[in-house]
């Protein structure tokens, strides 16, 4: 699937993410959530597949809903820079709200994330990655659930893009250039 100049190295493989993301919805259903359905937030596109299996654990009633980003920048690199492509079609003020994210690297992107929702009234608001890039971090953002703590790779695979492809692997690779 990779073309000559790139490369795919194996790295959480899908055995492996689906029985993490067990675990995660798991956790997230104990946490719970008050009155209201539980308003599950995907942030595509990066986070679809993740989304997807993430919330067939969540045992709660949930409203499923759908946020675009897109960051400007390289196609390895976040400028922090975040255009929003598709915007929420529910009103979340005083709503429980469980961002779900694919990857949080240098924290810009959810450090923005963060602040137009809670802008908007929440009674909550947490996030769930299933990656974490420590290495990079140039902002603290709150991450409640990580799926995994990775390195400081480029990765794709499982909904993670680059320049459009990959992201129909059904595992997590990194990419090698040349
Ligand atoms: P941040 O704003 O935290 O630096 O980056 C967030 C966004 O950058 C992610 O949602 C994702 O689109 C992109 N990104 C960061 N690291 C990676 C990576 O290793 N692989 C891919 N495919 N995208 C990444």
């Amino acid at each position: 699937m990779a073309t000559a100049t790139e490369t795919i190295d194996p790295y959480l493989g899908a055995a492996q993410i689906a029985a993490r993301i067990a675990e995660l919805g798991r956790t997230i259903s104990e946490v719970g959530a008050g009155p209201a359905p539980l308003v599950v937030v995907c942030v595509l596109k990066g986070s679809f597949m993740f989304f997807a299996d993430l919330v067939r654990h969540i045992d709660l009633p949930t409203n499923l809903v759908f946020l675009g980003v897109s960051s400007y920048g390289g196609a390895t690199e976040s400028s922090g820079a975040v255009r929003l492509t598709h915007d929420l079609t529910l009103d979340i003020r005083d709503r429980d709200v469980l961002i779900v994210e694919d990857i949080v690297d240098t924290g810009l992107t959810m450090s923005y994330l963060l602040d137009i929702l809670r802008a908007r009234g929440p009674r909550s608001l947490r996030v769930c990655t299933l990656l974490h890039k420590p290495a990079r971090k140039r902002i603290d953002v709150q991450l409640d659930h990580v799926g995994f703590t990775i390195d400081d790779v480029f990765v794709v695979g499982y909904g993670l893009d680059y320049d459009e492809r990959y992201r129909n692997v059904p595992y997590i690779g990194v990419m090698r250039f040349g």
